[in-house]
C-alpha cells in the first residue's frame, strides 16, 4: 500500500543529519546564541541568494512583515493594498499596527495579487492629492503594497511596481513561500520592493528547525533601521529613540539554514521536477477537464512550495484521497476578508470572487523533493479513480 504524506520533512532530515548536528554541536559549544557569526553569515549568504544588497535575520516570516511595516512608519491611517487569498499574516500584521488591508481580488490564474484589479480599486476609489493617494471612503491613506508570491509563484511584479512608482506607493513582498522564486525577467523575489520578507517556518521550501524569517532590503539606511528595530529600536543599545520589538533570529537556527541552504537548490529542482510530472500526467489521464493543474509564468521560476490544482468537487476529491492515504491541505479556505476577526471591515461574500471562487475550488498535493515515481502515480490514479 503506498502512502504519500503531503509533506516527510523526515526524508529531508536523512540527507543532511551528518552535516547539521555538528554544526548544532559548535553553536553549544560556543554558548553564542544570539546574534553570532552564523546569523551574520546567513543574512550575507541570503541577500546573495535573493539578489538583494541587505539581508536581516528576524524571528519569523510573520515578524518579517511585521518589522517591515514598522520600518516603513506604516500604522493609524494608513491603508496597504494586498491580497485576500493568501495566508492569515500577509493581513494580520497590517491590522496588528492599527493600518488597514485593503483587499484586491486575484488573478484567477496565478492566484497572485491582480494588477489590473489593484488599479481598478485605485482608479475608482482613490484621489491623488499633495502627492499623497487617499481611500475616499475611509479617508485613509493608501501607503503602501504588499503582494504576496503565493505558492512559490512570482506576483506580476513588472505591472505591480508600476502601479507602485506610478502612486508612489512603498513596496512589501510577502515572499515567505517564495525563496530562489523568479519573476519572468529572471529577477528573484525579494529584490523589487523596499523590503522582501522570508519565512523559514519548517514547511517552506528552506525550512529551520523551528521558526525563523528574514528581511531584504535595497536601501542601507532602511537596513538597518530594519536591524535596530529588532532590538527594540535600541541604538546604541539601551538608548531608544523609537519603539522596535525583539524579532531575532536564533544562532541555532542560522547554523541549521546554513547547511540547508546549499541543497536548495537542489531540492526546488526536485519540486519543479515533480510538478512537470503531475502536469503531464494529469493530462496524459484525460484529467483536464476536472483538474487544472498549476500554469507557470512563461520564464519565471516557480518554486513550486505548493502544487495547487483546481478541480471539481474538491472536498469528496480530497475525501477520497485521505482514504487512498494521501495527504493533501487546502491553501486557504477562507479568504482573509471573510474571516471573523476582520468583519470591522465590512466586507460580505461575492466582494473578491476569484479569492471566494479559489477558496472553494483549490487542492495542494504533494510535491516534496523526495517523492518517488510510484507515490506520484499512486496520486494521479487516485485522481483517475476518484473522477472515473
Ligand atoms: C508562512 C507564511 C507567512 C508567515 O511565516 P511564519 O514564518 O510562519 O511566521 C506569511 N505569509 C505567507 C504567505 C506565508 O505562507
Amino acid at each position: 500500500m503506498t502512502t504519500v504524506p503531503l509533506l516527510d520533512l523526515k526524508a529531508q532530515y536523512a540527507q543532511i543529519r551528518a552535516e547539521v548536528m555538528p554544526m548544532i554541536e559548535q553553536v553549544c559549544a560556543s554558548q553564542q546564541f544570539i546574534l553570532g557569526e552564523h546569523v551574520r553569515a546567513l543574512e550575507t549568504e541570503l541577500a546573495r541568494y535573493c539578489g538583494s544588497p541587505h539581508g536581516i535575520g528576524v524571528s519569523s516570516g510573520t515578524d518579517a512583515l511585521l518589522l517591515a511595516l514598522m520600518a516603513l512608519h506604516i500604522g493609524a491611517g494608513d491603508e496597504v493594498l494586498t491580497s485576500p487569498f493568501t495566508f492569515f499574516a500577509t493581513a494580520g500584521t497590517i491590522a496588528r499596527l492599527n493600518a488597514r488591508p485593503l483587499f484586491c481580488d486575484i488573478d484567477s490564474a496565478t492566484f497572485n495579487l491582480s494588477p489590473i484589479a489593484v488599479q481598478q480599486f485605485i482608479d475608482q476609489h482613490c484621489t491623488e492629492h499633495d502627492g499623497l493617494l487617499r481611500n475616499r471612503t475611509t479617508g485613509g491613506r493608501v501607503s503602501a503594497i504588499m503582494p504576496v508570491h503565493l505558492y512559490g509563484q512570482s506576483a506580476d511584479m513588472g505591472a505591480l511596481m508600476a502601479i507602485a512608482r506610478r502612486h508612489k506607493l512603498k513596496v512589501i513582498e510577502d515572499a515567505a513561500q517564495a525563496i530562489g522564486t523568479e519573476y519572468s525577467d529572471g529577477t528573484r523575489v525579494g529584490s523589487f520592493g523596499d523590503i522582501g520578507c522570508f519565512s523559514f517556518f519548517p514547511s517552506k521550501n528552506l525550512g529551520a528547525f523551528g521558526d525563523a524569517g528574514l528581511c531584504t532590503a535595497g536601501d542601507a539606511e532602511l537596513a538597518e533601521h530594519l536591524r535596530v528595530l529588532r532590538v527594540h529600536g535600541g541604538k546604541p543599545k539601551y538608548y531608544h529613540p523609537e519603539i522596535g520589538g525583539n524579532f531575532r533570529i536564533d544562532e541555532l537556527q542560522a547554523a541549521v539554514l546554513r547547511v540547508k541552504l546549499r541543497y536548495l537548490d537542489g531540492w526546488t529542482e526536485g519540486r519543479r521536477r515533480n510538478a512537470t510530472l503531475y502536469d503531464t500526467a494529469i493530462a496524459k489521464a484525460g484529467l483536464g477537464d476536472k483538474v487544472r493543474t498549476p500554469p507557470a509564468s512563461a520564464g519565471g521560476r516557480h518554486i513550486y512550495n505548493q502544487y495547487v490544482i483546481r478541480c471539481e468537487r474538491r472536498d469528496e476529491l480530497r475525501r477520497f484521497l485521505t482514504e487512498h492515504s494521501i495527504g493533501t491541505e487546502i491553501y486557504y479556505p477562507v479568504p482573509l476578508h471573510l474571516q471573523q476577526c476582520f468583519e470591522y471591515l465590512g466586507h460580505r461574500a461575492g466582494d473578491y470572487p476569484e479569492s471566494e471562487r479559489a477558496a472553494l475550488e483549490t487542492l495542494a498535493l504533494p510535491v516534496y523533493p523526495e517523492l518517488d515515481r510510484a507515490q506520484l502515480a499512486h496520486v494521479v490514479a487516485s485522481i483517475a479513480k476518484f473522477y472515473s
